[in-house]
């Protein structure tokens, strides 16, 4: 696959950007003539430095209302084009892309447009040069890529071709099927961009919202079908423009690109075999079954507080690491480890954000796949020393410098707690809650970092993505989605945060972008497992009673349950066929973390967001009054 990006996509200087694009592993660059005019130099020295950084400069764009203009227009048209061709001949570009008119001035007419385009195709000829026809979704006349391809057909001239760009015909919802019937010659140039379905003007919306494949909501990998059915094997082109993505780091957005189209490309050589642009072996998406363990770094002190907290919830201290400074606490399926070993990562997290989590461990159907497949996304992988006896278990770097280790079945990786560990005698069984896994992980992450964490996941695992929604802190808007790995077995949710001002933003603030801010245990009966949490002493947040009065109204609920529900403080939520959720919390503590125990009846499968609100209020009550914000 020849991988290319628009300059447009990223932020920084002409130099930074195409650093940053030929870093990620793209063959060549689309040159917008806005970043082209901004550049300090010659057309031939900017195609000399795309070149040097061992890329071409795919297309040139855009060229603006062309077809169907009466004269004198006409001429002047022409005469426009010609200059854009020196300057394609200086830059070293053989392609021009030229979107459809959207000039009051022009008047129309498929064949007046093929007339056009035939008579400059002529001239893009004589120059060595091509010519590609692109159908804005806001086109005057031209707005739909059949017209586009209508005219590009009657033009019959082997200089003369049509762009498909996703967005122009996504975003109309324009059927895609009839790409199938356009020949591969043809086609001269393909453009990508993703976005959020969102009810908006097309100009405002594609100018600022578009983002990278499947980051958004539209069906690309259909569009993407249909255009490797035609056989076609020219470029692939990322253009997006997003206001996010030109505030940001253009080096991490271009491995984001990169990492979206591979990933597409391995959706589409899955459904539609064949491709001419297929990848070369693609490991599958890893299928993740559960949460193995979740690591805290701490130093002695922290470690105190955890194991305090871990004990009151039930958990008691399994075993020793068999020559680290790690202990492994546990309860049912759940596993939590506390390092405090010096020379390890957890040691530079624990320096850098306190106590916090600072490792997870997913496990997956192959672990070495699955870091095989996150390799092929340009995922960095985690090496840390391995002593005598134990396991090399394979990690990766997570989106925010966190560490997620695999581990799997298959391999004796899932035995790493006897192989690793010395077991430590339960001598704490009866203070077990029926805590039994981990429900969810609740990660918190600047705003516009949450679509590159999504793809993150996403790319690597099998997964479903639950809607957006927003959760009202009284500091702000904090945006939240949901990752679910296709079995159910493991849910992430992310939170984006704008403002420190914001419980989760300051959580994000004060922890340097430690991710993970709060672990959430299932419970088969929750009201059992209150009871337990009191007599182990476990400091339940405690909820306002105002909030039992407007539960009752809300769901009709019986006063014997919105009773036992303030007894013990549960927070409750019921969605539209009945299914049922109750949440406890603890106290926060570290820089605001915290941990949740839900039970979930009926196959509810939110995570209350709701209840969000009352849950923060709630610990920003607790907070010590410098943390008081607004
Ligand atoms: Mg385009
Ligand atoms: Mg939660």
């Amino acid at each position: 696959m020849y991988k290319s990006i628009a300059t447009v996509s990223l932020s920084g200087t002409m130099s930074e950007k195409l650093d940053a694009i030929s870093a990620a592993g793209f063959d060549g660059v689309e040159i917008f003539e806005d970043d082209f005019l901004a550049f300090d130099g010659t057309p031939e020295e900017l195609g000399n430095i795309v070149r040097d950084f061992g890329m071409d400069i795919s297309l040139f764009q855009p060229f603006r209302d062309f077809e169907g203009m009466p004269e004198p227009h006409r001429t002047r048209a022409f005469d426009r084009a010609e200059r854009k061709f020196d300057v394609m001949k200086e830059l070293g570009t053989d392609l021009i892309l030229i979107c459809s008119n959207l000039s009051e001035v022009s008047v129309g007419g498929i064949d007046r447009a093929a007339d056009d385009l035939r008579e400059l195709g002529d001239r893009a000829a004589a120059r060595g040069l091509r010519i590609g026809y692109e159908a804005l979704a806001w086109g005057r006349h031209i707005n739909d890529y059949r017209d586009s391809w209508e005219i590009v057909r009657r033009a019959d001239h082997p200089n003369v071709g049509i762009i498909l760009d996703s967005f122009h015909i996504l975003s109309r919802r324009l059927d895609v099927a009839p790409i199938r019937a356009i020949p591969a010659d043809r086609i001269f140039f393909v453009q990508l961009a993703d976005a959020p379905m969102i009810d908006m003007d097309l100009l405002y919306w594609s100018r600022h919202f578009r983002n990278m494949p499947g980051e958004g909501d539209m069906p690309l990998t259909d569009f993407m079908r249909a255009v490797v059915a035609t056989g076609y094997d020219g470029p692939v082109s990322l253009e997006i423009f997003n206001d996010q993505f030109r505030g940001g780091f253009a080096k991490a957005i271009a491995v984001d690109g990169c990492r979206a189209l591979v990933n597409l490309m391995d959706e589409v050589d899955k459904t539609e075999p064949g491709s001419n642009i297929a990848l070369s072996s693609m490991p599958p998406k890893a299928v993740m079954h559960g949460v193995e363990f979740v690591e805290f770094a701490a130093s002695d002190e922290g470690e105190a507080d955890l194991a305090d907290l871990f004990q009151t919830l039930g958990f008691s201290p399994a075993g020793k690491h068999i020559a680290k400074d790690v202990t492994v606490w546990r309860q049912g399926g759940i596993n939590l480890v506390i390092n405090k070993e010096k020379q390890s990562f957890a040691h530079s997290s624990y320096v850098l954000r306190g106590t916090s989590v600072c490792d997870i461990g997913m496990m997956v159907d192959d672990a070495d796949a699955a870091i095989a497949r996150a390799t092929a996304l340009d995922v960095q992988s985690f090496k840390q020393e391995t002593g005598p006896g134990e396991l090399k278990i394979p990690a990766i770097r997570g989106v925010g410098g966190s560490v997620l280790h695999f581990l799997d079945q298959k391999t004796n990786l899932h035995d790493v707690w006897d192989i690793e560990f010395n077991a430590l005698a339960d001598e704490d069984a009866n203070r077990h809650a029926g805590l039994l896994k981990i429900d969810h992980l609740a990660q918190t992450m600047g705003n516009d970092q949450m679509a590159s964490w999504a793809l993150f996941y996403a790319s690597i695992f099998e997964t479903d993505r639950a809607a957006m929604f927003d959760v009202i802190d009284p500091g702000g808007l904090v945006r939240s989605q949901a990752i679910e790995g296709r079995n159910g077995d493991v849910r992430i949710t992310m939170n984006g945060v704008e403002s420190g001002k914001t419980l989760a933003g300051q959580f994000a603030e004060e922890s340097a972008g430690s991710a993970v801010q709060h672990v959430a245990f299932l419970s088969a009966d929750i009201f059992a497992t209150a009871q337990r949490l009191r007599k182990n002493g476990f400091q339940t947040l405690e909820v306002s009673r105002n909030y039992y009065d407007d539960l009752e109204a809300r769901f009709g609920l019986e006063a014997d349950l919105s009773d036992r529900l303030r007894d013990s403080n549960l927070l409750y939520d019921r969605d539209k066929d009945g299914g049922e959720y109750f949440q406890l919390y603890s106290r926060t503590f570290g820089s605001g973390f915290f941990f949740e125990v839900v039970e979930r009846r009926g196959g509810y499968g939110g995570y209350g967001a709701m209840n969000a609100k009352i849950r923060i209020a709630a610990q920003k009550r607790l907070l010590p009054k410098k943390h008081h914000y607004s």
